[in-house]
């Protein structure tokens, strides 16, 4: 879709360049990523470019910004630079099991569901958004102790439940209280970027309190009335189909998350495209990937993006169960080998999702904006990739991010990209300290930490 804008490309490299001479004269850069090939959907840029940081801010992304200009210089040379992924399904935290959870007053004794925010930096992503752990009940504990102390952005989409996903209690229709969850997103706008609803009453007959989208209906009316998107985790009945959620219930803008699980009728029975799927978009309906332990299938999705369905984000639905094998870079890896061109990748992990919470100044390189940027290189050779019923996809293409940078902090670079080799290091790389509180023996003073 953006290719054809290309001719728009060129000014707006000039005008980038000049505000980044600007930048330059104030000071010089902080860190410059040089000769990258820079993808940025948002800004329309698709290109070998530099990219410079002041502060904690992009100051430019221009062709040949002098390497005098800068106190640090990342040759990126042959690797993709992006602006930091999004991942808008992680799990962090404990997700309302209770912090005693080994002890036998607890009300729920599975394991903590969520995972550490920060490892999803080895992806390049740079903002995750929790998806419903925590509800009404618990959010502030997660935030406390999880979200505060996060190098990645975290925000969050609040459950309806109010005790959130790990406490037992999601079928209890009396917890998904929308006055409640209204209120706390009201109190933390800054970080609650949506409502989540999910895992409601999948098996048992329903009665009178479980009536078929009680718990659709409820995340609804919280969203509505502080205009956020809900994001549905959803399983098809009988008196429940894939076709009214999508078609009714969801208004435009809300996401349905594991759009390529097992459950859904993504595909008729002669293997061609539901047009509910487009008939759902063409509402403003949003498919998101989720792609989870249980939520992801190539039977519905290779037969899908080759009909040219691409869900509009790809996120990892990261927790416990999964954090082994799955990653984000692995996410867009599967989508790359099923096909989907680069940029279409990265457009479905910058821009798009981005926008799906409502958040534009995120996902984009533009100057000004908080300098989050993922280094990502594309490997050629033979891999091997896997879905959830344990079927196995072969591809020939495989992406690795190689640094992460966060608010204009390197904070992931394990092949050492941004650091000296060893023998060159300075002196003090090689003293042998006496005390604790020595100066510590550093190749360099780029801060890191
Ligand atoms: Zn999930």
């Amino acid at each position: 879709m953006w290719h054809g804008m290309k001719p728009a490309i060129a000014q707006l490299a000039i005008i980038v360049a000049l505000s980044g001479g600007l930048w330059a004269q104030a000071g010089g850069y902080d860190l410059l990523l040089k000769g990258g090939h820079v993808i940025d959907p948002a800004n329309h840029l698709d290109g070998i470019m530099d990219v410079a940081v002041s502060g904690n801010q992009i100051a430019a992304v221009a062709k040949n910004i002098p390497s005098s200009q800068a106190k640090k210089v990342v040759d990126v040379s042959g690797l993709y630079v992006t602006p930091g992924l999004i991942d808008i399904h992680y799990h962090i935290g404990h997700g309302g099991a209770p912090l005693n959870w080994f002890a036998q007053e607890a009300r729920s004794h599975d394991e903590p569901l969520g995972i550490l925010p920060d490892l999803a930096l080895q992806s390049g992503v740079t903002t995750i958004v929790d998806a419903g752990s925590s509800g009404a009940e618990t959010f502030v504990q997660e935030k406390q102790e999880v979200i505060d102390h996060a190098k990645v952005r975290v925000l969050a989409f609040l459950n309806i439940v109010g005790n959130g996903m790990q406490g037992g209690l999601e079928q209890t229709v009396d917890e998904m209280d929308p006055k409640r969850c209204e209120a706390m997103i009201r109190k933390y706008p800054d970080i609650i970027v949506g409502v989540k609803t999910a895992h409601y009453w999948t098996e048992k007959a329903w009665d009178a309190e479980h009536t078929p989208w009680a718990a659709v209906d409820r995340a609804e009316e919280c969203a509505q009335a502080v205009n956020v998107p809900v994001m549905v985790d959803f399983w098809p009945r009988p008196q429940r189909t894939y076709a009214d959620l999508i078609l009714k219930k969801m208004r435009p803008g809300d996401i349905h998350t594991h759009v390529f699980a097992q459950q859904f009728p993504i595909l008729l029975p002669d293997g061609k495209l539901n047009p509910i799927m487009e008939e759902a978009r063409k509402r403003g309906v949003i498919f998101d990937v989720g792609h989870g332990a249980g939520s992801f299938w190539f039977r519905n999705a290779v037969p899908a993006v080759r009909q040219g369905f691409i869900p509009d984000s790809f996120s990892t639905d990261l927790h416990i169960e999964n954090f082994t094998i799955l990653s984000m870079a692995n996410v867009m890896s599967k989508f790359l080998s099923m096909g989907v061109p680069l940029e279409d990748v990265i457009q479905r992990t910058t821009v798009n999702p981005a926008r799906e919470i409502h958040r534009p100044e995120l996902g984009t390189l533009s100057p000004g904006k908080e300098a989050d940027i993922a280094v990502l290189e594309e490997q050629h050779g033979k891999f091997g990739y896997i879905d959830c019923g344990y079927a196995r996809m072969d591809g020939n293409v495989k992406l690795v991010a190689r640094m992460t940078v966060r608010a204009g902090r390197i904070l992931y670079d394990p092949s050492g990209l941004s650091m000296t080799e060893w023998e060159k290091a300075r002196p003090q790389y090689f003293s042998t300290p006496t005390f604790g509180n020595s100066t510590p023996a550093m190749a360099d003073d780029y801060p890191r930490k």
